[in-house]
């Protein structure tokens, strides 16, 4: 088994925090193993608990079209989130169990050697980068790193409810494809 399936085993028989008692099913991520772009979001929603599986409901649908449009397959990527397990009622993830969760990310991320980080709204952008700022001021800038480009954008669920962060998540995503063409 190769390490990064070993830790999606790991993630599924997860207790490390409260979310493992209400969730169906832990969502570790999926996509390409040698993934040069890799996105994270925040936490399964109610679609990803019952499916397993990362970005299926309605905002996974926005945000696979958007790749699409920018010839970007779905398979060549590597998507996940912040935390594994859906928060009941769709709440934000508390602070304990963010830093419960993180480690996995942190272990994904160095297995899978991404070129470009794609952090979806806030609380991935917090929890990889610190404190760097709003979204309103940050987002679709470059922010290099130990050797990897992090691009900080909205999160599509939010994008759905507001057409003008719409915009701006396919702008971002737009500008990181000719980037990474260049
Ligand atoms: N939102 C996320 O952040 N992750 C998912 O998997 C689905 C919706
Ligand atoms: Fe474990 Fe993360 Fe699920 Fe919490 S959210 S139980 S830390 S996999």
């Amino acid at each position: 088994m190769s390490r990064l399936k070993k830790i999606a085993a790991e993630i599924q028989n997860c207790r490390r925090c409260r979310l493992w008692k209400r969730r169906r099913h832990a969502v570790p991520g999926e996509g390409n193993p040698h993934a040069r772009i890799m996105l994270i979001g925040q936490a399964p929603g109610k679609k990803e608990d019952e499916t397993g599986r990362p970005f299926v409901g309605r905002a996974g649908k926005l945000l696979t079209a958007l790749l699409e449009n920018n010839g970007i397959k779905r398979e060549k990527v590597f998507i996940t989130s912040v935390v594994k397990c859906f928060p009941p009622k769709n709440r934000l993830p508390k602070k304990d169990e963010i830093a419960a969760c993180r480690p996995y990310l942190m272990q994904q991320i160095a297995l899978i050697k991404p070129k470009t980080i794609v952090l979806l709204g806030n609380v991935a952008i917090k929890t990889v980068l610190g404190n760097v700022g709003g979204l309103e001021k940050i987002h679709g800038r470059r922010i290099l790193r130990d050797n990897i480009t992090y691009i900080p954008t909205y999160h599509p669920a939010a994008a759905m409810r507001f057409p003008k962060i719409r915009k701006k998540l396919e702008m971002d995503l737009k500008n990181l494809i000719r980037g990474i063409e260049e």
